[in-house]
């Protein structure tokens, strides 16, 4: 007999609880030091429902239009977390729908998200995205650029940086993203001394990855296929809109 869904969801989320446990081990650290954003991109209301149900709080969604259907056919105590790239002009839906954004990746934006979120009588809690290997396809701010630009968010009391966020190259070989997973956690203690704070985090590792991301201090996971699987070809359909 086939598996529901929710058992298919259930055992994957049991074999990612189970590879968390095992690198925060490794490397001292404790499992709940670590929040999986569940990245529900490509996937419709039912399976996030499901994965809620399953103990998942907080999802990941990379575009704010497929958000914005999504969003109101889910539970309302689910956290959402903003990781794709935003553009600016979808900073006042982004501000409403989101209680993370992931992907600053230039003090414009961040500017652009302190405004929206005055407006909206919120303080945005962000990160800044840092482009480590300087691929020319990736979005994020050039390393060079951080120490600055988090300086300059101090002055702007609608947003707070949270930590830093990266996307490494793709590889098949999940070590290759270790330098810059490393890379990310030294920038993050320079901002930590330049700033004089200590709670600086760092959003880092997917679905391959994930083992080294928290292996390298990773305090956000965010996890996609190895929770809902291979994500549908044909995006879903919402509401009559293709997403
Ligand atoms: C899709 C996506 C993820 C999750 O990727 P998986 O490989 O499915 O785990 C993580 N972060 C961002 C920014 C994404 O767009």
């Amino acid at each position: 007999m086939p598996m529901s869904d929710n058992a298919v969801i259930a055992e994957r989320l049991a074999v990612v609880c189970e590879r968390i446990e095992k690198a925060a081990q490794k490397s001292g650290r404790q499992s709940d030091d670590i929040v999986v954003v569940a990245v529900s991109k490509g996937f419709p209301p039912e399976v996030v429902e499901e994965a809620h149900k399953n103990g998942l709080y907080c999802f990941g969604e990379n575009k704010v239009q497929e958000a914005k259907q999504k969003i109101p056919l889910c539970s309302g105590d689910i956290e959402w977390h903003m990781v794709g790239h935003l553009q600016s002009n979808k900073t006042r839906d982004a501000v409403r729908l989101f209680a993370m954004v992931h992907s600053v990746d230039s003090l414009e934006l961040l500017e652009k998200l302190n405004n929206e979120a005055e407006k909206a009588g919120k303080v945005m809690p962000i990160c800044l995205q840092v482009n480590v290997s300087g691929e020319r396809s990736k979005f994020g701010m050039k390393p060079e650029e951080v120490e600055s630009i988090i300086k300059a968010a101090d002055s702007y009391h609608n947003v707070v940086v949270r930590g830093l966020m990266t996307i490494p190259p793709y590889s098949k070989d999940p070590e290759m993203s270790r330098p810059f997973f490393r890379k990310l956690a030294d920038l993050r203690n320079l901002c930590q001394g330049v700033t004089g704070r200590s709670d600086l985090g760092l959003s880092m590792g997917m679905s391959e990855d994930f083992e080294i991301a928290i292996e390298e201090g990773a305090n956000w996971i965010r996890i996609g296929r190895a929770i809902f699987g291979d994500r549908p070809k044909k995006v879903p359909v919402i509401d009559g809109e293709t997403l």
